[in-house]
């Protein structure tokens, strides 16, 4: 369950509320000249509660050390490691909005940088959530930017090097970055393909923090704190995870996350038996194979 002190741009949902919303939405896109007047425009990016985040090694040092020079950074790992809420909660520790905007298939370079939107009185620009973070100052953190087309990738080039800006070519208007704003990717390598992949020159353009699944441990004392099992119960979910990541490359294309995990602690914390809350929550979601599904339910049983 995603927690309510993010908040996620969603272009579609965007535009659904637009009406009702219009004049909040407007006021929020202003231009930041305009905008020293009134109320703050990225109020509704603020992280504002303390994200509970588990640091793993050294990687809240050198975010910090990186957005002290606005360094790009791409946060690589597969999915349901912790890369979000780690990016949620260095938003909150450096006092800074974060826009985050996740990436599809259908997403196209307007849907970040902005659009001519057609209303009552005629046409009106509107900037797209990547505009708008570099306008006002937020962090932008674009997940699983690879999925996006590949003219998204190339507006954020300017953004990524020295000049530090962005060309909004349908308007004629070149946005100088805010001195607060940075860029963050998250890219997970397992699902890359020749089809699929981030180019080399913007790969150049970015520092890199890699995430993995926590160490026993560690991640035990997040699924117990996540999902409030005890951290005994905790342990005994995260050697599941172990041996099914064993697995990855024979014969399961990705291994169990840590989300996962706190699904189906969660589903134990509500009283669910663990044997089917680990069917529902670990093994029926990733795998539709027999054999490898009755190797993951002995798996179970053997911790449960
Ligand atoms: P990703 O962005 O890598 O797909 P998320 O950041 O959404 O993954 O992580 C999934 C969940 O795992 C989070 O919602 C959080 O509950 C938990 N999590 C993973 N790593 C950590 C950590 N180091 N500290 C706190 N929670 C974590």
């Amino acid at each position: 369950m995603r927690p309510d002190f993010v908040r996620t741009y969603s272009p579609r949902m965007e535009a659904l509320t637009r009406g009702a919303a219009q004049t909040r939405t407007a006021a929020a896109y202003q231009p930041a000249a305009d905008v020293s007047a009134g109320a703050d425009p990225l109020a509704a990016y603020h992280v504002k509660q303390e994200p509970y985040y588990r640091p793993v090694a050294d990687e809240v040092q050198l975010y910090e050390a990186a957005y002290s020079v606005r360094m790009p950074i791409m946060l690589k790992g597969p999915t349901g490691c912790g890369k979000t809420r780690f990016v949620e909660y260095m938003a909150w520790k450096l006092g800074k909005p974060l826009i985050t905007v996740a990436c599809n298939e259908d997403m196209t370079a307007s849907d970040l940088v902005g659009r001519f939107l057609l209303d009552a009185n005629g046409t009106r620009w509107q900037d797209g959530p990547l505009a708008v973070a570099a306008r006002l100052g937020a962090i932008c953190y674009l997940d699983e930017v690879v999925e996006a087309r590949q003219d998204t990738t190339v507006v954020i080039h300017p953004l990524t090097d020295a000049r530090r800006v962005l060309p909004l070519e349908k308007k004629g208007e070149l946005i100088e970055a805010h001195p607060d704003f940075q860029i963050v990717i998250s890219y997970n390598p397992g699902y890359q393909s020749l089809m699929k992949d981030l180019k080399q020159s913007t790969k150049q353009r970015f520092g890199a923090l890699d995430f993995n699944y926590p160490e026993h441990d560690i991640e035990a004392e997040i699924v117990a704190h996540e999902s409030g099992v005890t951290v005994d119960v905790a342990k005994n979910l995260v050697h599941i995870g172990e041996r099914a990541r064993n697995l990855k490359g024979h014969g399961l294309d990705e291994g169990l996350s840590t989300r996962m995990l706190i699904y189906a602690g969660s589903l134990i914390a509500k009283g669910v038996a663990p044997l089917a809350a680990c069917r529902v929550a670990l093994v029926r979601p990733i795998t539709d194979d027999p054999d490898m599904r009755d190797a993951l339910d002995s798996a179970v049983t053997t911790y449960f």
